[in-house]
């Protein structure tokens, strides 16, 4: 099959890059429906530029490429060893691309792999069907959408909303309970797959198999199509809005399966995947391997254009932050600034984090900036390149932050999703402040980059490094301030009410 890794190769390069019409489409209405001149709009704007951005450039649309995970159907006869191992390269030659990011991760080692090949990785589903052509199948789903699955054991008790019981109304309750949860960790707007039934494991599968719908389909039974409906209907009343700042647009998708089940379970699983949805699909000649197909994609449809506007619409009222940060600088900032960071940031996430438990930090971090990032780098020359440069999920650096930013003089911590108490009591006491990234927006981020000034702790692979970046106009919210203030806490609370309400109207 002469033509089968470079058709790989070009299907992963554009899962990665090029957003299906049918995410875009959904993209656009919530563009269109949020309130304009809030900061749900804001990050809509930025997200629009983003997926633009990704396309044009042939960039990743967000740093975090995922698990790659491949459905794959064969006609009787094809060798499926062959096209394993031509997955198994054509990732590989993806990442050394840049548009994967090193994402596969030996789990007793913390060992990244660099090549996203590993125990498991990539995820391959092998089945053989009738038809004559090969038919691959591509989801890229990021960590921070993925930790936000969550899996019911039905009858539950469920915050705000009471019982759920072994009906579709209790598999309704477990949906909205699912979004809500998630908040802005999993980059909302999001789309869930779901899953009534089956066993734990293979629930869990089937759910994430639903996300392979396109979002505009019409589920073929009908009960479930009319709680499909309700549940984007009542999800998108709750509030949690674009990266969970409030606002009118929670969901863009709901996909619902069923399955068997044994007598004595009742699962509901659910696959939570952010806006950057991935999802591609070709069919291939079985002889030759060349792309007769695109799947999800028409043809006769040219990509549309998602920015309104150009970049993040500025007012004049921006704060523009330098590190390194006084505390008195950083005491001004409110909850709902927006700020413009130009100069100096680290980043730093788990290994970074969990390094400064122990060891001094490489550089001083008296007034600095911490940017929760992994990036997708490449290295041209002597030289480091930005591909992509997004957020990364802060509540993981829960455990840790309040101490990194004591022990350090930290001033500032770029991240998205928001974190928790402990972390709120350390930006108050220390003076220092949560600064929200639009998550998944990694090519707009990386267009602020405008130099690599050096690399700390390369050890703990590509995305756990420590990134020493010079930035200009990295925009941002101030969502946690120094008086003890949480945006992520008041929406929570809010969008709790709003369950409970919708739940006795
Ligand atoms: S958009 Fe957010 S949740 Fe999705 S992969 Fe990127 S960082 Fe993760």
């Amino acid at each position: 099959m002469t033509f089968l890794k470079d058709s790989l190769i070009e299907l992963i390069t554009q899962t990665s890059t090029n957003l299906p019409p049918d995410v875009r489409a959904a993209m656009g209405k919530a563009l269109d429906a949020e309130t304009p001149q809030t900061q749900a709009s804001q990050a809509l704007g930025i997200i629009a530029t983003n997926i633009d951005m990704a396309q044009q450039d042939e960039g990743p649309i967000c740093q975090d490429t995922g698990m790659p995970t491949f459905i794959v159907h064969t006609p009787v006869g094809v060798n499926q060893i062959q096209v394993k191992q031509a997955i198994r390269e054509a990732v590989a030659e993806a990442t050394r691309r840049g548009k994967l990011r090193p994402n596969s991760v030996d789990s007793l080692t913390g060992k990244n792999s660099g090549d996203n090949l590993g125990i498991e990785t990539p995820v391959i589903h092998f089945e053989q069907w009738e038809e004559k052509e090969i038919e691959v199948k591509l989801i890229l789903k990021g960590g921070g959408c993925e930790n936000k699955n969550i899996q019911y054991t039905v009858p539950c008790e469920l915050d705000h909303l009471g019982r759920a019981d072994r009906n579709l109304e209790g598999v309704r309750k477990c949906i909205l309970h699912a979004v809500w949860q998630a908040q802005g960790q999993g980059c909302a707007p999001g789309a869930v797959g779901v899953c009534i039934g089956s066993d734990r494991a293979h629930g869990y599968d089937l759910a994430k198999m639903q996300l392979f719908r396109t979002l505009d389909d019409v589920n073929p039974i009908p009960e479930l199509a009319e709680l499909e409906n309700r549940v984007m209907e009542e999800a998108n009343q709750i509030g949690v809005g674009a990266m969970g700042f409030g606002g009118k647009v929670s969901l863009i998708g709901c996909k619902i399966g069923v399955a068997n089940r044994l007598p004595a379970s009742y699962f509901v699983s659910v696959a939570y995947d952010c806006w950057a949805f991935r999802r591609l699909g070709v069919r291939l000649d079985a002889d030759s391997g060349a792309i007769n197909q695109w799947l999800y994609r028409d043809p006769d449809r040219a990509v549309e254009r998602m920015a309104r506007a150009e970049g993040f619409p500025l007012t004049g009222r921006e704060v523009v932050l330098s590190a390194p940060l006084s505390e008195d600088a950083v005491r001004k900032l409110r909850v709902g600034d927006v700020v413009l960071v130009s100069g100096e940031v680290f980043t730093g996430r788990d290994a970074v984090h969990a390094y400064l438990m122990k060891n001094p930090p490489p550089v001083d971090m008296r007034g600095s900036i911490l940017y929760h990032c992994g990036p997708v780098m490449l290295k041209q020359g002597e030289a480091w390149a930005v591909k992509a440069a997004g957020p990364t999920t802060s509540s993981r650096e829960e455990p840790y932050q309040a101490t990194v930013i004591e022990k350090y003089g930290v001033r500032a911590v770029i991240g998205k999703g928001g974190m928790g108490a402990k972390t709120l009591a350390a930006l108050k006491k220390s003076g220092a402040v949560y600064l929200n990234a639009i998550g998944g927006a990694a090519q707009y981020y990386a267009r602020t980059v405008e130099k690599v000034l050096g690399v700390h702790l390369l050890d703990f692979g590509i995305p756990e490094a420590m990134w020493h970046l010079k930035v200009n106009n990295f925009a941002a919210i101030v969502t946690m301030d120094a008086h003890g203030n949480s945006l992520h806490a008041d929406v929570e609370k809010e969008t709790g009410e709003k369950l409970a309400v919708l739940e006795h109207a």
